[in-house]
This record gives C-alpha cells, sequence and structure tokens, in this order.
C-alpha cells in the first residue's frame, strides 16, 4: 500500500488523480491533500478521500479548513502555508508526491519532495523549467525518482530506453513533443488581436486550468515543455523538435539513430500519464476508453512561431541559459494573469516576456532562494511593462 500526498488537489489535474487513486484502493490510499484557497472544495474531498492532513496555502484560512473538516466528522488533521506543504513532502508515511500546484508556488515543495527521495510525479512544470539544475541536484542527492506526468514527458518516459536516468542517452537522437495547436491554431496575429480569455480557454482536446489553457494557446506551454524536456532527459534545445499534431493521440515521440521513431498513443485524457506514474513499472486501469486504432486519421504539421512566438522566446531563454528560463516563466506568469484579468491583449503576452529578457541578463542557478529573489525581480519588470502598455496596446511585429 503506498501513500500519496497530492499537492494542488482541487485542480483539474489533482481531479484525475484522486480518480485514478480512487480505482485502486487496494494499492493507494491518500495521506495528504492541499490547495490555494478553496476551504469547502477541500474539505469536500477530504470527505471522500479521508487523508490524515489537510493543507490550504492561506495561513488565514486553517481555522476555517478545520472548522469545515469537524463540521463533516472528519479526524483529518488541518494545516496551512508552504512549511506544511514541505513537512508534508518528507513525511516518512508519504510515498508519492504528486505536484499539481500550478506555478512557481509549486516550486519549493516539490524541490523538497525530490531531495526527500520520493517518488514525485511531476505535473508542475514550471518548477522544472525554474529550478532544473536545482531539482537535478535535489533528485541526486535524494536518490528519488521523478517520473514526469505531463503526458509529453510522461510519453517520452515510456519510449526512451530505461538507462536515461543516468544522464546517458544511447542511440537517442531526438525528442519530438507533440502540441495540439491550440485554439487558435491556423489563425494569423491580425486575427488574434482581440481574442479574449474565454476564447483562449477553450481547448479544443484537453480540459485544464485557465493558465495552462492559456500557455497552450500561445503555444508558450510547448516551449516550456521543451525546457521541461531539456531538464528531465538531459537532450540539448537543437535536439528537442516541436510538431503539431491536433488529435492529440500522439503524445509525443523519440528518434533513434537507426531510423526507429517510438511513439506513445492514448486518448487525450491525463488519467493514463497518472497511471503509468503511479504503479510504474506496473501497469493499472486508468478508467479511459480505448483508442480503436482503426479509426485514427493523425494528421502532423509544423508550428507557426512567427504568430505564436512565445515557443521562439523559450528556446531562447534555452540558449540563453543561467536563470533565463526562470525570468522566461516569471514575465509568463505575470503577462497570464493580466491577460486573463483583461489588462493585457493576447498579443501582449510574448512582447511582455521579450522585454523582460531583454531588460535581465541572465545570472547563474545557485540556491531556491536568491532564484525566487529574482523571479520576484522578473515579475515587477512585467508588471511595470503590463502597465505602461495598458489592455489594448501590441506591438506591430509581424
Ligand atoms: P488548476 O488551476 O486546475 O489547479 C491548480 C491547483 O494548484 C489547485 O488545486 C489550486 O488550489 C492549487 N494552487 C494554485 N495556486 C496555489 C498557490 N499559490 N499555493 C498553493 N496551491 C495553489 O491547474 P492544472 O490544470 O491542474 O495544472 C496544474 C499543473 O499541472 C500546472 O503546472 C500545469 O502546467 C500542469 N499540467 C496540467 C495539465 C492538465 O491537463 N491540466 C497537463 C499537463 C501539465
Ligand atoms: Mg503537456
Amino acid at each position: 500500500m503506498k501513500t500519496v500526498a497530492l499537492f494542488g488537489a482541487t485542480g483539474s489535474i489533482g481531479g484525475s488523480a484522486l480518480d485514478v487513486i480512487g480505482r485502486h484502493p487496494d494499492r493507494f490510499r491518500v495521506g495528504v491533500l492541499s490547495a490555494n484557497r478553496n476551504v469547502e472544495a477541500l474539505a469536500d474531498l477530504c470527505a471522500r478521500h479521508k487523508p490524515d492532513v489537510a493543507i490550504i496555502a492561506d495561513d488565514a484560512l486553517r481555522d476555517p479548513l478545520a472548522a469545515a473538516l469537524r463540521s463533516r466528522g472528519l479526524t483529518t488533521q488541518a494545516a496551512a502555508g508552504e512549511d506544511a506543504l514541505e513537512q508534508a513532502a518528507v513525511d516518512s508515511r508519504v510515498d508519492i508526491v504528486i505536484a499539481a500546484i500550478v506555478g512557481a508556488a509549486g516550486l519549493r515543495s516539490t524541490l523538497v519532495a525530490a531531495r526527500a527521495g520520493k517518488r514525485l510525479l511531476l505535473a508542475n512544470k514550471e518548477s522544472a523549467v525554474m529550478a532544473g539544475p536545482l531539482l537535478r541536484m535535489a533528485l541526486r542527492e535524494g536518490g528519488g525518482e521523478l517520473i514526469p506526468i505531463d503526458s509529453e514527458h510522461n510519453a517520452l518516459f515510456q519510449c526512451l530506453p530505461p538507462q536515461h536516468d543516468s544522464g546517458a542517452m544511447p542511440g537517442v537522437r531526438k525528442l519530438w513533443l507533440t502540441a495540439s495547436g491550440g485554439p487558435f491554431r491556423g489563425r494569423g496575429r491580425d486575427d488574434l488581436r482581440h481574442v479574449t480569455p474565454d476564447q483562449a480557454c477553450a481547448h479544443p482536446k484537453w480540459r485544464m486550468g485557465r493558465k495552462i489553457s492559456v500557455d497552450s494557446a500561445t503555444l508558450m506551454n510547448k516551449g516550456l515543455e521543451v525546457i521541461e524536456a531539456h531538464v528531465l532527459f538531459g537532450l540539448d534545445a537543437d535536439a528537442i523538435e516541436v510538431v503539431v499534431h491536433p488529435q492529440s493521440m500522439v503524445h509525443s515521440l523519440v528518434e533513434y539513430v537507426d531510423g526507429s521513431f517510438l511513439a506513445q498513443l492514448g486518448q487525450p485524457d491525463m488519467r493514463i500519464a497518472i497511471a503509468h506514474a503511479l504503479a510504474w513499472p506496473e501497469r493499472i486501469e486508468a478508467g479511459v476508453s480505448p483508442l480503436d486504432p482503426r479509426t485514427l486519421s493523425l494528421q502532423f504539421e509544423p508550428p507557426d512561431v512567427e504568430t505564436f512566438r512565445c515557443l521562439a522566446l523559450a528556446r531562447q531563454a534555452l540558449r540563453a541559459g543561467g536563470d533565463a528560463p526562470m525570468l522566461l516563466n516569471a514575465a509568463n506568469e505575470a503577462a497570464v494573469a493580466a491577460f486573463l484579468e483583461g489588462a493585457l491583449p493576447f498579443l501582449g503576452i510574448p512582447d511582455v516576456i521579450e522585454a523582460v529578457l531583454t531588460e535581465l541578463p541572465p545570472q547563474a542557478v545557485v540556491d531556491v532562494d536568491s532564484l525566487l529573489e529574482r523571479d520576484l525581480t522578473a515579475r515587477r519588470a512585467a508588471q511595470r511593462m503590463i502597465r505602461e502598455r495598458g489592455p489594448s496596446a501590441v506591438s506591430h511585429q509581424t
């Protein structure tokens, strides 16, 4: 029986993870559930899954959480804040940590779980992007195993040779990340000037949180994933390609030097990757209806990096090295939040990111505290640029 700590339980990944875990009560029990601010949703999940501990991010919500748990007749302990997440990540009763918080808020707990030697199921790609060298070091020191549940990286994990943990990739020529293309595939810049947050979040294939949905619409999600693949599998930027595949059935491919390509296919449903990572190297039911290969018609095309500039900016940050990927991520989080609030147009997102990367030259990644200080500097720079630009100004670059 493995005990699971699920950070970000009230989100889209959190819901998929609880669905898979709930199908296997003989294998997994929920030890810890966490959420940002939604006390009632967290308490409802506790009533269903009976964890030992429930963690709310905001300290001021600890007492309301305790009351909500009591009113449901639960013995689950209420905790709050970053410290509580870190304690849960090192708790000897916890075997598996699922990092499903969105954004930089997931960084510290992800690193602590890696250093504690847990099996770390990584959904929070932002922490790999921000702190790649620190994450790799934490995994080495802690002896834990990271299994990606971002669908593309989980697909690559499944198709790569087993030696890939050691850093060596014998026979691998390239990684090919597939991208759905998002809701605006095929559109040009003129067509994107006035798109709304709801249009950007209407993803054709995946139901996800709003931040990653906007990232999918700008193709920044794929840019972050190129960096994530570099961090997890050690290949250079030039050996990590992106191909648009609108059906989202092929989740990524590994190209070998002999000309073989290995791909992982499945329905666009995150429960497949989550079930794989929970049980690996075994296989368990994920609750997903199988694909019928006789009905497949698969299409592949190159990404339009002129319209969707974020993908090129992410590659630029990866090549620049140091903490440039973290600066990119911070600027992107600030710009996406502003877009979702109506304070920045869709095409302003890459403009702000590019301006932050130009203003702040990269520095070496030393430790998590200095990294988070620089993260704050990048966010402040982005927010200043967003204020200066306002809700409608967009560069006329084509
Ligand atoms: P979501 O917005 O649906 O859920 C986010 C979760 O994080 C919620 O439980 C929320 O309460 C918690 N949270 C938010 N801010 C927090 C904070 N400051 N402190 C503590 N907790 C906080 O997001 P999601 O779509 O589930 O995505 C989660 C992560 O997984 C992201 O990093 C995303 O890129 C990645 N991911 C998601 C999908 C998907 O299909 N949804 C696929 C691949 C990767
Ligand atoms: Mg993905």
